[in-house]
C-alpha cells in the first residue's frame, strides 16, 4: 500500500546550522563578544523541560553560542523573577532571554513576558514581537511555528490559496502559526476546543490540504479524517504506553497523506535550531546589524 513520505526536521536542522554557526563566528569576531542565551527555569523537573534544556545546551555549544541556565526555586515570586529579568535586560553580555514554560501557577506568564526587552525576546512572545509578526516586520518568531513553516517550505508546496487548517490556538503555536500561514496567502482556518465541542472538527480537518495539529491529545485526529494527498504536520507530544505519540493517528493518516511528520523527529529537531537563530537575530538587532532597526 502506498504511504505518505516522511517530513522530518533533522536534516533540515543540520542544513540550517552550518551557515548559522558561520554567522556566529563572524559576529563574535566583529563585536568581540558572542551571542548568548540566558534561560530562566523556575522549579519543575519534568522530562519534557529537561529534554528541551539538554538539546538547547548541546546546540548552543555546537554553534559557539553562549548559554547560561538560571534555576530559581518553584516558590520564586513575580517580583523576584522580574528582578532577575531586569538584570539580564541590562547585561550587555546576554543577547536573548527565555523563560522556560510551563512556569508555576502563581506566575502570570503574559505579565512576565512583557518585561523582557523585545530585542532580547528569544521566543518572540513579547507583544511588540507578536505585533511585528502581524505587521510582517518581525525579527524573531516563536520557534515552533517557525519550525513548522520551515518544514512546509522545504516541501516546496505553494501555500497560496491552499486550505490550511490549524488545530489548537495557543499563544506559542496555533495563533502565530495562523499569521505565518496567512502571510503565505494560505486560506487559513483555526480550530480549537469550541470547534470540537460543537462537533465541527472533523468537517474542517477533512477539507485541509495542509493540516497542522498542536493540541496535546493523543489520537485526537483519526486517520480516516485526513484528505487524500494532504500534508500533515503533527506538533503534539504525548506519552502513550511508555512511548511518544502525536495528536494524529500516524499509521492511519500516513495511508492518506502525501507528506507527514513523525513524532518524534518531525517538528522537534527544528524548533531548537530556530531558537538559536533567534538568539543570533537578537544579537544583530541589539548591534543594529542588517535589516534590524530598534
Ligand atoms: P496548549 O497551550 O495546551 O494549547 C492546546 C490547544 O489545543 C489550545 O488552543 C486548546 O484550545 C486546543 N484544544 C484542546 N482540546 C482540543 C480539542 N479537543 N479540539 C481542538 N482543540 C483543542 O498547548 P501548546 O503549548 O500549544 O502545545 C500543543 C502540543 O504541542 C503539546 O502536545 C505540546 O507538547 C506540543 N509541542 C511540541 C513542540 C515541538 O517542538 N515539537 C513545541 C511546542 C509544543 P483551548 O485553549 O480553547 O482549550
Amino acid at each position: 500500500m502506498k504511504t505518505g513520505k516522511l517530513l522530518t526536521g533533522k536534516d533540515l536542522a543540520v542544513k540550517m546550522q552550518v551557515p548559522l554557526g558561520q554567522e556566529v563566528c563572524r559576529l563574535t569576531r566583529r563585536f568581540g563578544r558572542r551571542p548568548t542565551l540566558a534561560v530562566i527555569r523556575i522549579g519543575g523537573r519534568n522530562h519534557a523541560q529537561a529534554a528541551y534544556l539538554r538539546s538547547q545546551e548541546r546546540l548552543a555549544s555546537l554553534l559557539n553560542i553562549g548559554y547560561r541556565l538560571i534555576t530559581l526555586p518553584a516558590r520564586t515570586n513575580e517580583a523576584r523573577l522580574l528582578r532577575v529579568i531586569q538584570r539580564l535586560n541590562r547585561d550587555a553580555a546576554v543577547s536573548a532571554i527565555l523563560v522556560l514554560m510551563p512556569v508555576p501557577r502563581h506566575i502570570d506568564v503574559k505579565h512576565i513576558m512583557h518585561h523582557i526587552l523585545p530585542a532580547k525576546d528569544a521566543e518572540g512572545l513579547h507583544s511588540e514581537n507578536l505585533g511585528r509578526l502581524v505587521m510582517e516586520r518581525d525579527h524573531v518568531v516563536p520557534p515552533t511555528p517557525g519550525a513548522i513553516m520551515t518544514l512546509l517550505k522545504s516541501s516546496r508546496v505553494n501555500l497560496a490559496g491552499r486550505e490550511a487548517v490549524v488545530v489548537g490556538h495557543s499563544q506559542v503555536v496555533g495563533r502565530p502559526l495562523a499569521l505565518m500561514l496567512l502571510r503565505e496567502l494560505a486560506t487559513t482556518t483555526v480550530c480549537h476546543i469550541a470547534t470540537s465541542r460543537r462537533g465541527h472538527l472533523k468537517k474542517h480537518v477533512e477539507k485541509a490540504e495542509v493540516l497542522i495539529v498542536a493540541v496535546g491529545k493523543a489520537g485526537l485526529i483519526p486517520g480516516r479524517w485526513i484528505r487524500r494527498g494532504a500534508i500533515v504536520v503533527d506538533v503534539g507530544l504525548n506519552r502513550k504506553g511508555g512511548r511518544l505519540a502525536g495528536d494524529v493517528d500516524f499509521e492511519g493518516a500516513r495511508r492518506r497523506a502525501s507528506l507527514i511528520t513523525p513524532v518524534p523527529g518531525g517538528v522537534g529537531p527544528l524548533t531548537v535550531t530556530i531558537l538559536m537563530k533567534n538568539v543570533v537575530e537578537c544579537f544583530k538587532w541589539q548591534h543594529g546589524v542588517g535589516r534590524h532597526r530598534i
